[in-house]
């Protein structure tokens, strides 16, 4: 069979790496299925990236707005008319199932549409000099060069969530997808190739972290370093892109929390943290990686996740009746089968549910791991407190509301929380005493909406968030302020003194 080969994409060519050198790219669910062979990119490549985005920004900055805008509209049409084939492409080469892979890609289509409405208003204010005949006001503009370093487990979605507002401001940027999951960036690129964004404006390079993103946060000529991934990894693009003086803005871990109290739905509390932790096979940074249960309910909701989770179709995403795909790559099922141990061993957790890797028949061709629950979880437990970014979630138990908020927000992360009650005075109070970025009421950790802001925390993030148009374009635009004299001499802030007249 024909090897599917990949190109890098620089100003406006698609080239291979210099060193001509490729990396394979398996589908996680069957490892004999070659999904194709990208680009192992090298600083060489990143600079030729970067260089033809800092060619094309002069043009991009002057290009009206809403003209920029026009052009995201097409490319949101685009993905929108391509969304099938963008989803099974995503299944194949990451593993998760056909619906959530369409969820993705629906995400990156309302980013776009929703963006592309900015390109009317990116507004700036006016406000009132302290001085007469004096004008004052700001604008938005451009922050120049962005890189973008992206994760695997949204591999439209989140490419998307930076790059229509790092567009939309009229910046030019290097976008670098990660080893596992270059496919689905190619296809947003060569979308927005088609729609008509002119050579240079965006630039896919693909290769690992150390070889094609680290150069990426230390070329000299790149302004700001948008980077969505692990806590460690994040650390070090920050403290690399510090060196620069680079605008640097970090989506990183989460060890999110479900409080279920004992008025709550228990039903509906256990669908929920099915959805939160065995989709994308716990993969997502949002996952509902812990439970918080009232002691007064804790053996009955044991029993309906158990339920639930039990009865969950592993397999290859692209069946239909699939509910749970593998996990990314022999790494991460390493690390997740570790993690099963610690829980075990050091931990002494009870594993209620699962944690073996799935080996008969057509699984032994994937990483597949079965749907884990462990019982009887302490909150300082290693399993309770780290990222382990796969099926697992652990139980905890807990005396009252404040018990359950005091186990929730104590960890390192921050991102997203929830609770199942009925009761709106609880509900209030978690909602404000959770220190997370995200918080639901009556539903999982999962369900990020494009025009509310996306972030957390603590170790989750350095500030900054993502999604919603203020707080994105507060990340991709800086703010200049603009005075305007004409009052014909030399007027002094904070030294001229305006006498009010009697
Ligand atoms: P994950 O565990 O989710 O794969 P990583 O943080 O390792 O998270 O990867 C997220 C992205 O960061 C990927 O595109 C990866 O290639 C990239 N990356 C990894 N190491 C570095 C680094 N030192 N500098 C820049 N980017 C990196």
């Amino acid at each position: 069979m024909k090897k599917e080969t990949y190109q890098n994409y620089i100003n406006g060519r698609w080239v291979k790496p210099k060193s001509g050198a490729m990396i394979e790219n398996r589908n996680p669910a069957d490892k004999r299925d070659l999904v194709g062979l990208f680009p192992a990119s090298q600083g060489e490549d990143v600079e030729a990236g970067v260089s033809a985005a800092i060619e094309a920004y002069p043009k991009w900055k002057a290009t009206p707005a809403p003209k920029r805008a026009e052009i995201l509209y097409k490319l949101a049409q685009i993905l929108l008319d391509r969304k099938e084939q963008y989803s099974s492409d995503m299944t194949r080469e990451m593993g998760k199932v056909l619906k959530e892979a369409r969820g993705d890609v629906q995400e990156a289509i309302d980013m776009t549409f929703y963006t592309a409405g900015e390109g009317r208003r990116l507004q700036g204010y006016t406000t009132p000099s302290e001085l007469p005949n004096k004008f004052a006001m700001c604008v938005r503009q451009p922050v120049g060069i962005c890189s973008l370093i992206t994760p695997w487990n949204f591999p439209m979605a989140i490419p998307s969530w930076k790059m229509m507002p790092a567009l939309i401001c009229g910046n030019t940027l290097v976008i670098k997808p990660a080893e596992d999951t270059p496919l689905s960036t190619i296809n947003l690129v060569k979308a927005a190739e088609e729609a008509g964004v002119p050579a240079g404006v965006i630039n896919i390079v693909m290769g690992t972290g150390e070889a094609a993103g680290a150069p990426l946060t230390t070329h000299p000529g790149v302004r700001l370093v948008s980077f969505t991934g692990s806590t460690d990894t994040g650390r070090i693009v920050a403290e690399n892109s510090a060196r620069t003086d680079k605008i640097c803005s970090l989506e990183m871990g989460g060890k999110n929390v479900i409080i279920v109290m004992d008025d709550g739905d228990l039903d509906l509390a256990a669908e929920g943290a099915t959805w939160g932790a065995f989709g994308t096979s716990g993969q997502r940074c949002t996952a509902s990686s812990r439970v918080v249960v009232h002691k007064k309910v804790y053996k009955k909701f044991v029993e309906k996740l158990t339920e639930r989770a039990r009865s969950l179709k592993i397999g290859n995403g692209l069946d239909k009746k699939v509910e749970m795909g593998p996990v990314i790559n022999e790494a991460a099922l390493r690390k997740i089968l570790h993690y099963v141990e610690i829980g075990k061993q050091m931990d002494g957790a009870t594993l209620h549910l699962g944690g073996n890797r799935l080996t008969r028949g057509n699984y032994s061709h994937g990483f597949f791991i079965e749907p884990t629950i462990f019982t009887d979880v302490e909150p300082g437990m290693r399993i309770a407190q780290e990222e382990i970014f796969g099926p697992v979630i652990s139980i905890i138990p807990c005396r009252d509301l404040d018990d359950a908020i005091r186990i929730g927000n104590d960890v390192k992360y921050g991102l997203s929380s929830s609770i199942f009650t009925q009761d709106v005075n609880r509900a209030f109070k978690a909602m404000e005493q959770m220190h997370t970025g995200i918080f639901y009421v009556n539903s999982s950790t999962i369900g990020a909406e494009v025009h509310l802001p996306f972030g957390g925390t603590k170790g989750t993030g350095n500030g900054h968030r993502e999604g919603a148009m203020v707080s994105s374009l507060d990340i991709f635009s800086e703010w200049k302020s603009i005075y305007v004299d004409y009052s014909g001499r030399l007027q002094k802030a904070q030294i001229d003194e305006f006498k009010i007249a009697k």
